[in-house]
């Protein structure tokens, strides 16, 4: 926490409502990162990161959402992110290659697994690598990747077997990293309700070049690598909606004192004050989920389930507080310059990633509940 204390004023609201109406990526933000090696907050120190924990992490993120960053972290997550995976599975080689870099900010990496037809669905996925010498071609399309005009790789989850022959879904997927600058890459931008921070494409791959040693773990067990960053993943989002559901009880909170209508401050009415309070034991308890989550994974123990149900919880608690925090500012709640419309447009995103709301419960009912599989 202590790295982060003062980027709320180095960053404050008008930075983060300023770069999304310009749809620019945070620069300044992230050269911050970089430099303070927050970029690698989960790299151990000997590849150059922070070599610090995931409840920091998510410590760190809640603090930095409750001062309206909204989803303008997104970088950090997924360099953090993809950085696991590479930790994990990737060989000395690989971590060499990439850690420093990723954790020094040089580097923007983003994950692209999910396809057109592959979304919940995700071992469904079509793209394929196919050896020929110590080379893949691949060919495919990925939707949903983020920052492509300024991110310098992606970890792309691929199938190296076809579903048809393979006796699981999970095996034949395969891992690379792969480097935006490569021949055969096209991008279709999508236009977005929010996170405009970032720009997010449809990527097409036509023969692809990409060396074997771009492969990160074994070959054929992608899915298996890809795992160990999913509970983490659902864990630091679930932590950027809790930060934004108290940014949203703040802002509300603040203006119910000061505004004063029928010759009393707005705040004086439990009308108001009650769902406000409500929306405040919901945030701090998402947050003791999304924080015990954390832990678990710190400590090595399972926490699938504990994952879900923080990041559903969380997606939840904050959406019924920033609409809320909206409807106590009245007309002032529609318009741009308090952040919460942008974090309200940020936040929906939540709904459906990176896990849905619906896949979440699911996993909890089957995992957490014993019920049989529905998905
Ligand atoms: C802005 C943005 C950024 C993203 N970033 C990334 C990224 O970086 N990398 C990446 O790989 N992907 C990314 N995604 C993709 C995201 O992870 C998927 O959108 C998400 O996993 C859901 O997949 P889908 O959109 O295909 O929905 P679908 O799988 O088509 O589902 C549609 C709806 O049906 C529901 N549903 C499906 N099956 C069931 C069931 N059995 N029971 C109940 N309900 C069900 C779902 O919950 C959902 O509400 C991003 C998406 C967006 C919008």
């Amino acid at each position: 926490m202590e790295a982060v204390q003062d980027f709320p004023k180095l960053f404050p609201v008008e930075y983060w409502n300023k770069k999304s109406a310009e749809g620019r990526f945070p620069e300044e933000f992230w050269r911050e990162c970089g430099r303070r090696r927050l970029s690698g907050f989960l790299i151990p120190k000997n590849y150059d990161g922070l070599g610090n924990s995931l409840e920091n992490l998510c410590q760190a993120v809640v603090y930095l959402g409750m001062h309206g960053f909204g989803t303008g972290v997104y970088p950090l997550l997924s360099n953090n992110m993809s950085s696991l995976v590479i930790i994990n599975s990737g060989n000395e080689e690989i971590c060499r290659l990439f850690l420093p870099k990723l954790a020094s900010g040089e580097y923007v990496m983003g994950l692209a697994v999910t396809e057109k037809e592959s979304g919940s669905d995700v071992l469904s996925i079509k793209s394929s690598a196919v050896k020929r010498g110590d080379k893949y071609i691949i060919n495919g399309e990925k939707m949903y990747v983020n920052n492509f005009d300024r991110a310098t790789h992606m970890l792309l989850a691929v199938r190296t077997t076809p579903v048809e022959n393979v006796s699981k879904k999970s095996e034949g997927i395969t891992l690379f990293i792969l480097d935006l600058k490569q021949k055969g890459l096209t991008f279709k931008e999508l236009e977005k309700m929010g996170t405009d921070y970032y720009r997010t494409a449809v990527m097409t791959m036509r023969d692809v070049v990409v060396g074997d040693e771009m492969v990160v773990g074994e070959v054929g067990r992608g899915w298996k690598a890809l795992t160990y960053a999913l509970n983490p993943d659902r864990i630091v989002y679930a932590a950027l909606a809790v930060g934004s559901a108290f940014f949203a009880i703040r802002t509300a909170a603040s203006y119910a004192s000061q505004r004063t209508v029928f010759g009393k401050p707005i705040g004086m009415n439990q009308g108001i004050q009650l769902p406000l309070a409500a929306h405040y034991a919901e945030a701090e308890a998402a947050k003791l989920l999304t924080i015990e989550a954390a832990r678990k994974f710190d400590r090595g123990e399972r926490c699938d389930v504990e994952a879900c149900l923080a990041k559903y919880f969380s997606s939840e608690v904050v959406f019924k507080a920033v609409s809320h925090a909206v409807q106590v500012l009245g007309g002032y709640g529609y318009l741009k310059e308090t952040g919460l419309e942008r974090v309200l447009r940020d936040v929906y995103l939540l709904k459906s990633g990176p896990i849905t709301q619906e896949l979440a419960l699911a996993y909890v009912a089957e995992k957490g509940l014993g019920l049989p599989r529905s998905y």
